[in-house]
């Protein structure tokens, strides 16, 4: 035990964290040169195309330290972005240490915080790390007094390193082997394992990853996940290299994987303890949590007789990933789709994309919104509304609730006027306001999590130059004024366009979603008015006037085969289009809301 280490990498998103992964993967001679690809660990497609890992993944590797002894090093990824912080915090604690990397160029980053706030609450040791040493716009100084400032580290302790040319990497592996902790853990103490991640294989079924604290998982063991009370045998189970090695046993301290035949990945609950049923352990692992999704929306396909392929589709993906959930539910104008729940927007965006890379699916979604609690009279359990549509009469509703949460944004100083007055607008309150150097400022606002769904995320780019990095934690529910707000076409209310909005906005909001709207859907042979309501009240109005002349007509006539041809290329390039009573509407109408200037 006393030549392992575990250590995960925790950095601000485009920081180098899968570049310097790969640098260690190919010094400690993991991976041959031959076989090296970018970001050796992001194997999802979606995951290089955009250079984020979503899924994190372990890989051990060999190293002969300069005292002559051999080190076992368990690097566990983990995923860089917020919908993604639980797996994110039970990763962390499968480690001992935690390398900060910091990019040398941007400094300090709203997510190099939060993820060094879960590691500290971990007591993991820190490795500093100033990234990008190569660029012509590295600030060591500075950086290195940011780190310091942070971490109360000194400053001969930040290893100045860059995953482009190599620099630093026997340095970041010493003070791997150096500065960070042996595990701890009782080998002859009942098996008590943390899952921290798991997989899903078309051949094998799920296999989940965990980290052994006592005692030892054998080949063979009838094994017991706590809190999902499931029962298995680990038919195999073996360490993680750059393809899974079966091993007879995973002792403590160390890092596995484990095959068992589960087909379903909500069997496998991240955080969750394996021990064994003949000798049980006494304790599960702290910190264990069921995730629930964050963001709502309606999954629609345009085809509406592709529902059932849908339905499949999304069966598939739940397979692989378990924090996606979803219902069926009805809409008036979009017919039957899915109410889907996600952890987060980017979760969402993802979901999306491998409905339509891997399943080959068109699908229209509505806006996304967050659940809200709304308590009736004399019912002591709030209904649960995610979805708009569903909430009860307002005359019945004593009050809503919706769901909070602190948000962290770190600027420069001179953004720091625009980056308020949008939080305030977003209706936030100013908690906590701190500099961290003389020229970059972390804000702390209180806000609803509902407006961060909205478009806050770009407008925050926008307003700050780009120079803005935003990070947030869900703080429980808080009462609101929220209000339903409708929109009508050509008279008729489309319950899908629906959104839950806050009383003081919804005038402003009702005038911008009737221009947008206005903008988006195509004119056609007649005049289409757009009405904003609530309740029965129309507050807002536009209209779509009718196109002049027949401009279809050009597509009547011609031969057969031409025609022929021309429908197919129109099957092919499916458009997001819906057909809502005698109104077309694009894809983009109905996400409308989240696309106001
Ligand atoms: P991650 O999001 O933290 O995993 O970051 P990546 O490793 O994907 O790197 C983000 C971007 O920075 C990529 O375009 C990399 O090529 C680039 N990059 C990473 N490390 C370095 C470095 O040390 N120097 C320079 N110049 N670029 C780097
Ligand atoms: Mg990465």
């Amino acid at each position: 035990m006393k030549h392992i280490r575990n250590f995960c990498i925790i950095a601000h998103i485009d920081h180098g964290k899968s570049t310097l992964a790969d640098r260690l993967l190919q010094t400690t001679n993991t991976i041959a040169d031959r076989d090296m690809k970018n970001q050796a660990l992001d194997d999802m497609d979606i995951e290089r195309e955009r250079g984020i890992t979503i899924k994190s993944h372990a890989i051990q590797m060999d190293y002969t330290h300069s005292d002559g002894e051999k080190y076992v090093l368990n690097l566990i990824d983990t995923p860089g972005h917020v919908d993604f912080s639980y797996e994110v915090s039970r990763s962390i604690a499968a480690c001992e240490g935690a390398l900060l990397i910091v990019d040398a160029a941007q400094g300090i980053e709203a997510q190099t915080i939060s993820n060094l706030y879960l590691a500290l609450e971990n007591d993991l040791e820190i490795i500093p790390i100033l990234n990008k040493m190569d660029l012509p716009g590295a600030q060591p100084e500075e950086v290195t007094d940011q780190i310091v400032e942070l971490i109360g580290c000194r400053p001969e302790d930040v290893i100045p390193a860059s995953g482009k040319t190599g620099l630093g990497v026997q340095a970041i592996l010493n003070a791997i082997v150096e500065r960070i902790e042996p595990p701890k853990g009782n080998p002859d103490a009942p098996l008590q394992a943390m899952i921290f991640d798991s997989v899903f294989n078309s051949f094998r079924g799920i296999i989940a990853y965990y980290r052994v604290l006592n005692g030892k998982i054998k080949k063979g063991d009838r094994v017991k996940f706590v809190n999902t009370k499931k029962e298995y045998y680990a038919d195999e189970i073996g360490i993680l290299r750059m393809t899974m090695e079966p091993r007879k046993e995973v002792l403590t301290g160390d890092v596995g994987y484990i095959i068992s035949g589960i087909k379903k990945a909500n069997e496998v609950k991240v955080g969750d303890t394996i021990t064994t049923t003949a000798n049980p352990c006494l304790d599960v692992v702290q910190g264990f949590e069921d995730v629930k999704p964050m963001v709502f929306a309606g999954l629609y396909p345009v085809d509406t007789d592709e529902y059932e392929e849908l339905r499949a589709s999304l069966e598939k993906l739940q397979l692989n990933d378990a924090s996606l959930v979803f219902e069926p539910e009805s809409s008036m104008a979009l017919g039957f789709g899915f109410r889907c729940g996600f952890l987060g927007m980017l979760h969402m965006e993802i979901i999306q994309e491998r409905l339509e890379r891997e399943f080959d699916m068109t699908v229209i979604t509505t806006v996304p919104n967050v659940s809200y609690k709304a308590y009736l009279p004399k019912e002591n359990e709030p209904k649960i509304v995610n979805n708009p549509s569903e909430l009860p009469d307002p005359s019945k509703v004593d009050y809503i609730e919706e769901p909070f949460i602190n948000a962290q944004i770190i600027t420069k100083s001179e953004y720091i006027g625009q980056v308020m007055s949008l939080c305030i607008e977003k209706r936030g309150n100013l908690k906590n306001q701190v500099y961290l150097t003389q020229n970059r400022v972390e804000l702390t606002f209180e806000m609803p999590l509902g407006e961060i769904v909205f478009d806050f995320y770009d407008k925050l780019k926008s307003c700050s130059r780009g120079y803005a990095s935003f990070d947030y934690h869900p703080i429980g529910y808080q009462q609101s004024d929220l209000i339903k707000l409708d929109l009508l076409l050509n008279g008729d209310p489309v319950d899908a366009l629906s959104a839950l909005v806050h009383r003081s906005n919804a005038y402003e909001l009702g005038k911008k979603i009737c221009l947008k709207l206005k903008e988006l859907i195509p004119r056609q042979q007649f005049e289409i008015p757009i009405q904003a309501a609530i309740g029965a009240k129309v507050i807002a109005r536009e209209t779509i006037k009718a196109l002049r002349k027949d401009v279809t007509a050009k597509c009547y006539g011609g031969d057969i085969s031409r025609k022929r041809k021309l429908l197919e290329k129109q099957k092919k390039g499916k458009k997001r289009m819906r057909q809502v009573g005698n109104v077309e509407i694009p894809q983009e109408a109905f996400l409308a809301v989240l696309k106001l200037d």
